[in-house]
């Protein structure tokens, strides 16, 4: 589950992660409102109005900007909110805009130059680790880094058993070119930013930029947090953190009725039962010269209301051209699965207007292609997976 940078912070912060403070606001008057009384609290007279969407990129597009009094604060959020922000990581259409974070100014003049560092903690997946990734090169899109100068970004992997240890900790502050102070307070800030990765159950930080500032303080000035789904059951603070306004509404519908459902780009619908079919479904789709347009696992119960349900998802994709029914009857007979997909198509009527392509496969098969050919709908029926795929090709045509 992806959260917005607001959210973000105020995890880290309840880990003792120094941040860059802010007040979110959802209008004008609540930006004036939240500037004031940042102002009080941190003495800053300036503030980075940052557009709240979950998509990286925000300062490219116009979504951060600085505001040097009250009035600019007001007339930038003013701007902000409404606006459909297109950054480098959105879609052409862009995200609306529904709330922005007031935040202070952090990059004030001082002694030193503020710096900007990159920091991430994610799992290393071929090592089975956490680690750290960090980089001197902050503020910039950290794949180009990763293409012109991969020698600048470093990692840490954590040892499960013991956690991060501090001369880790201190390794990084080293490596980033730190001393005094500097060095104290990064060392301090990654120890805590991994307690809050480890404590929260995330499956990715991204902090681009950590910040040094010119009085030598580091902070968190961006976050982006994505939660482990699977751990939200005990974080039920953090389980109220979405926003759905903010995901495929496709797939916000599908958690509701409990289908395995990812949005893609292509032209054909897939029902399959389970994943790993699913997955040899979308490679059988691409063979075919089609373009998968979702994953979809309906799982074991293939049933009426079960395949309406998933038909009824598959068809709010307008991009749909086919579907490909692709269903093994282990468990689940093949003959009341076919039943299945002829009731849920008499009950949809005239809502299914593309090809529908069936291929099952295993108990009773022969009596489901019976009752699949003689349904009177727009089927093909196939039993071979080759065959599918030819008939999906047919189908396109
Ligand atoms: P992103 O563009 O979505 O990654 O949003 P960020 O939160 O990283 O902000 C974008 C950029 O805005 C940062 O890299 C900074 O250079 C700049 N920025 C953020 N906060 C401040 C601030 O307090 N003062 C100034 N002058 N710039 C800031
Ligand atoms: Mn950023």
């Amino acid at each position: 589950m992806n959260i917005h940078e607001y959210q973000g912070k105020e995890i880290l912060s309840s880990f003792g992660v120094r941040i860059q403070r802010g007040i979110v606001a959802h209008n004008a008057k609540e930006a004036v409102d939240a500037a004031k009384e940042l102002t009080a609290l941190t003495g800053t007279g300036w503030h980075v109005i940052k557009a709240q969407v979950h998509a990286g990129g925000r300062g490219k597009g116009g979504g951060v900007k600085i505001a040097k009094n009250l009035k600019e604060v007001e007339d930038i959020t003013g701007q902000i909110i409404g606006m459909d922000l297109v950054t480098p990581q959105t879609s052409a259409e862009g995200k609306r805009v529904h709330k922005v974070l007031i935040a202070e100014d952090v990059y004030y003049p001082g002694a030193n130059e503020p710096e900007e560092y990159y920091m991430s903690v994610l799992l290393n997946r071929s090592t089975g680790r956490n680690m750290i990734m960090y980089s001197t090169e902050g503020g910039m899109d950290i794949e180009t880094v990763a293409e012109e100068t991969p020698e600048l970004i470093f990692t840490e992997e954590i040892d499960p058993s013991v956690g991060l240890m501090p001369f880790q900790a201190r390794r990084i502050a080293f490596n980033l070119g730190l001393s005094g102070t500097a060095f104290k307070e990064m060392t301090k800030f990654v120890m805590a930013l991994y307690t809050a990765f480890d404590k929260s159950d995330s499956s990715l930080f991204e902090i681009n930029p950590v910040l040094k500032t010119s009085d030598d303080k580091i902070m968190a000035v961006d976050a982006k947090v994505t939660i482990d789904d699977n751990a939200l059951f005990r974080h039920k603070d953090y389980a109220e953190m979405r926003d759905i306004r903010e995901e495929n509404p496709v797939e916000v519908e599908a958690k509701r009725v409990g289908l395995n459902y990812v949005d893609l780009d292509g032209n054909v619908g897939c029902m399959v039962n389970g994943a790993g079919l699913a997955m040899a479904t979308m490679d059988l789709i691409k063979q075919a010269g089609g373009e998968p347009a979702n994953f979809l696992d309906v799982g074991g119960t293939a049933d009426a209301k079960r395949v309406e349900e998933a038909l009824r998802l598959i068809l709010k994709d307008d991009k749909v051209k086919a579907i490909l029914i692709n269903i093994f009857g282990g468990i689940v007979r093949c003959d009341r699965v076919a039943q299945g997909i002829v009731d849920a198509c008499k009950n949809m009527g005239d809502a299914v207007k593309v090809p529908i392509i069936v291929r099952l496969q295993g108990t009773n098969a022969d009596i489901a292609k019976e009752i699949i050919d003689n349904s009177g709908f727009n089927f093909f029926s196939a039993t071979e997976f080759q065959e599918a795929a030819d008939k999906v090709q047919e189908a396109l045509k």
